[in-house]
């Protein structure tokens, strides 16, 4: 079953692929303003740097580089938490409080609830949650603290091509349809709160060209987990009707004499 979200108040991206000049500005400032430390990278004969989102980056560049005829040519992907209106992540985490919605419609984290059992790794469509040397999960909140504050976060505030709009979801979204532009994510897991207009199909930027959350998570959080819950309760109803009918255990004298090796 979908959470329910209330669509009109959503607050997200709109990430403009045919924008984006791969400055990493976006990369940089993230890092600056939640003060997360520089990743140690090695260069592995590409311009793309560092080559996947790790517990101190939330959002980064994939280059696309594709070989025509010789000459070499990119396309930037910004990848990050898409902050989805159906989040797998909240729907498998057991630990009230770690992962939330906002009334922005933003999925954010509170490592101090995070119990590091990692299954919102498994239940993210898109392979977006990120542990570090403190086991706690770690990705993209949309800067809810600056948005709060009435800030623009502090990628799209860096971005200087306007790649990456920020704004009330379904302005941002109707005003990219306006422009013709075909967009990833407008309907998809009750909406992603970051939205793509992509130059080409989703494949092409690695993106599941239907996103799901996968069955298993369904099966633990719809079947498993309520089951597991009615046979921890079923056990101390069964305890409780053996002490009213039964009586409590009573200690066996002669076990205690042989056992203490005492009268
Ligand atoms: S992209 Fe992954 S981590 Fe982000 S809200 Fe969706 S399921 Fe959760
Ligand atoms: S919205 Fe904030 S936390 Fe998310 S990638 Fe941009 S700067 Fe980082
Ligand atoms: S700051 Fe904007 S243009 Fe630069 S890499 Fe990020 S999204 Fe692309």
């Amino acid at each position: 079953m979908s959470e329910t979200i209330n669509q009109a108040a959503r607050k997200g991206f709109l990430v403009d692929t045919s924008r984006c000049i791969g400055c990493r500005s976006c990369q940089v400032a993230c890092k600056q303003w939640n003060k997360l430390e520089a990743d140690k990278t090695s260069n592995k004969g590409t311009f793309e740097n560092p080559r996947d989102l790790t517990p101190a980056l939330y959002n980064r560049i994939k280059f696309i580089e594709k070989d025509t005829a010789g000459e070499v040519t990119w396309r930037f992907f910004n990848e990050r938490c898409m902050h989805c209106g159906d989040a797998g992540c909240m729907k498998v985490c057991p630990s009230p409080g770690a992962l939330f919605r906002t009334k922005d419609g933003i999925v954010g984290f509170n490592k101090e609830k995070c119990i590091s059992c990692k299954y919102c790794v498994s239940a993210c469509p898109f392979n977006i949650p990120r542990y570090g040397s403190d086991d706690k999960v770690s990705k993209c909140n949309l800067c809810l603290d600056r948005i709060a504050g009435g800030l623009t976060p502090a990628c799209a505030k860096a971005c200087p091509t306007e790649a990456l709009k920020y704004g009330m979801r379904n302005d941002i979204i109707s005003k990219a349809k306006g422009a013709k532009k075909t967009i990833y994510g407008e309907d998809a897991l009750n909406g992603l709160g970051v939205a793509y207009a992509l130059e080409g199909p989703p494949e092409q930027y690695g993106l599941p060209a239907n996103p799901s959350i996968p069955m298993s998570i369904f099966l633990w959080k719809d079947v498993i987990k309520p089951l597991g819950i009615l046979g921890f309760w079923g056990s101390i109803g069964a305890m409780l009707l053996h002490y009213v009918t039964i009586g409590p255990k009573k200690v066996d004298d002669d076990l205690n004499v042989k056992e203490n090796g005492h009268e």
